[in-house]
């Protein structure tokens, strides 16, 4: 797995499981006592819980989902600001998780793309295809010394 979606999971991760805690002890304590005065109060801390959630998992689809790895350093730098202005203070960690992970990511090399060999023996006219592998027509010619001459096609497959 590439570094900066290893990252984006752990801190996702962590950053899911405080705010749910927190919606569940406020089901909780809601439960219990039914205070609409304490509703209002912690309904606030619900958004930002919300807030929190749909934050985290954007930032592990984007960081799965997403082959293009400018786009999703861009996001998961997003995804950290977000964090940092909902929670101020509570969102440096995740602020400073996120930073880090889109700066991995924005300095990720893109994945070069396939190439498909195509070798057409002239002598007996056989095709061999291999991918990412320029090699194999030796053994062509390893089992048919009198085949010397060989046409080459080269096609780069754009990986998306
Ligand atoms: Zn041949």
């Amino acid at each position: 797995m590439k570094l900066y979606r290893k990252l984006t999971l752990v801190t996702a991760i962590l950053g899911l499981v405080v705010p749910l805690l927190g919606v569940f002890a406020y089901v909780f304590i809601n439960s219990l006592t039914g205070i609409p005065i304490l509703a209002l109060f912690l309904g606030t801390a619900v958004l930002i819980a919300i807030v929190i959630i749909a934050t985290n998992i954007a930032a592990i689809v984007v960081a799965f989902y997403i082959k293009n790895t400018k786009l999703v350093g861009a996001i998961l730098i997003c995804c950290g600001i977000v964090l940092f202005l909902t929670v101020q203070i509570w969102g440096i960690p995740g602020l400073a998780l996120y930073m880090l992970s889109g700066i991995i990511a924005l300095r990720e090399k893109p994945t070069p793309s396939a190439r498909k060999y195509t070798i057409k023996c002239l002598t007996c006219g056989k095709e061999l295809k291999h991918i990412n592998y320029a090699d194999f027509a030796k053994d062509h010619l390893a089992d048919n010394p009198t085949h010397l001459e060989y046409r080459v096609f080269v096609e780069i497959l754009f990986t998306t």
